[in-house]
């Protein structure tokens, strides 16, 4: 077993591994970046990738906002219907718009950029197998190429970046909080199928079940279905019809027939909620690994961005050197980030995935949501990821709600 020192071991090479490596190199660390594809343009398939505008920051910091935008990415707000009526989204947020871009161009170029800079190694076709320890804190991890050869990874940090089965939580018998998830996905791209609201992307909430239609590069547009297990047998019969049937009924929809269908129909039955504390001694999770949410209100490609912006800024100083305090201080101080910035949304979040209908005072909220900007720039706000449900529940939401409720009932 051949041996070398690093700052940081970052295991997997995607959204939240690559953002992870560059601004720690970037810092000055040296860094391992540990993925077990051996191809450097891989990307996940299983993704509708809307990042949501909490994260256009962070895509600015690594230099590749533009890029993306250039390769295609589409700056989309969001409109949504409910049986109340439209939610439009009045945008002016200083975050900017989401960015809707298929992650065959994201992927590839998060990893070419972390790749690219300086003071990243990086390990393709290896994967951890083994997390070192020095008895108090993990001190690596053990990697195995496709030789099927070890190799053992010292370093001050490890970083668990590898998706929401994480094999490096396993080894540290880190295991996740999870709750249930009612809904399931499919969703396929189509040509020739432009939207009514052009790159406004459309969200459906219809009943439980939830639908959205997302402009993206290439000129595509992305259909897809989050119902509730009830039409699971249907889609299991034929999941490109069930796909399709779902747009028939939804208004202002496109016609999936009216387009063609470039792409197979991806599917994922298991969308639970997970989450686990950010961080322990020697070792960070960031991306799905510390939480992975219920797809159907995209957030993980932003949270995977921001969590690892909050990991570096939190503990590069004590990494390297010349922080005021140690490292596992600085670990707490990303973990208790972590756990303020996320907790409360993926509460909400989990409450939402047992597919029930939206209470007496959600109702309320759309509906005022619908009649008025104000109510509606702060539901999007939401959202987006740009304020917490604290703020956007909170008594100057629920007034104005009430308000809207109370006059334009009385104008009725
Ligand atoms: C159906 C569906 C739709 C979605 N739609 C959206 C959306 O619209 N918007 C949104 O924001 N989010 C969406 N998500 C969530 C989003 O895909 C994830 O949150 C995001 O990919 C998380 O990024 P990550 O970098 O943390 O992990 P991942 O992208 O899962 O990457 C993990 C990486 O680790 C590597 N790896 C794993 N194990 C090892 C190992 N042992 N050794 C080395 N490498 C390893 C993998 O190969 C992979 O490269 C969706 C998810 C699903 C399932």
């Amino acid at each position: 077993v051949a041996s070398d020192r690093f700052d940081v071991a970052v295991v997997g090479a995607s959204i939240a591994g690559c953002t992870t490596a560059t601004l720690f190199a970037r810092a000055g660390a040296r860094v391992a970046l540990i993925e077990r594809s051996p191809d450097e343009g891989a990307w996940k398939r299983a993704c509708t990738h809307m990042i949501q505008s909490s994260a256009n920051s962070v895509l600015d910091r690594l230099g590749v906002g533009d890029a993306l935008e250039r390769a295609g990415g589409v700056r989309t707000s969001v409109e949504m219907w409910t049986d109340l009526g439209w939610i439009a989204d009045p945008g002016g947020r200083a975050a900017g718009q989401n960015l809707c871009v298929r992650r065959e161009t994201l992927d590839p170029l998060l990893r070419r950029t972390a790749m690219e800079t300086p003071g990243v190694e990086t390990l393709l076709g290896t994967r951890a197998t083994g997390l070192l320890s020095d008895g108090v804190a993990a001190s690596g991890v053990r990697i195995e190429g496709a030789d099927g050869k070890a190799r053992d990874i010292p370093a001050r940090l490890v970083v668990a970046a590898d998706g929401r089965d994480s094999t490096v939580a396993g080894l540290a018998q880190a295991p996740a909080e999870e709750s249930a998830n009612e809904r399931f996905a499919y969703f396929a791209y189509y040509r020739e199928l432009p939207l009514a609201t052009g790159t406004n992307s459309m969200t459906w909430l219809d009943g439980a079940d939830v639908a959205y239609a997302f402009p993206v590069d290439g000129g595509l547009t992305l259909l897809a279905a989050f119902p509730v297990k009830r039409r699971l047998a249907e889609f299991k019969r034929d999941r490109a019809a069930a796909l399709e049937a779902t747009f028939d009924t939804l208004p202002r929809a496109p016609r999936p027939v009216e387009g063609e269908r470039v792409s197979d129909v991806i599917g994922r039955l298991d969308l639970s909620n997970l989450t686990r504390p950010a961080a322990r001694a020697g070792l960070a999770f960031v991306g799905d690994a510390a939480l992975a949410s219920d797809p159907a209100v995209g957030v993980g490609c932003g949270w995977a961005l921001q969590s690892a912006e909050w990991l570096v800024d939190e503990t590069a100083a004590a990494l390297l050197g010349d922080g005021a305090d140690g490292l596992d201080a600085a670990l707490k101080r990303y973990r208790s980030r972590h756990h303020r910035e996320l907790a409360p949304h993926q509460s909400l979040i989990a409450q939402g995935s047992k597919g029930r209908l939206p209470s007496r005072t959600e109702r309320m909220v759309i509906a005022a949501a619908v009649k008025d900007p104000a109510v509606a720039d702060r539901f999007h706000a939401y959202a987006t990821r740009n304020i917490g449900p604290r703020e956007f529940l909170g008594p100057r939401t629920m007034l104005r709600a009430a308000w809207v409720d109370a006059t334009r009932r009385q104008r009725a």
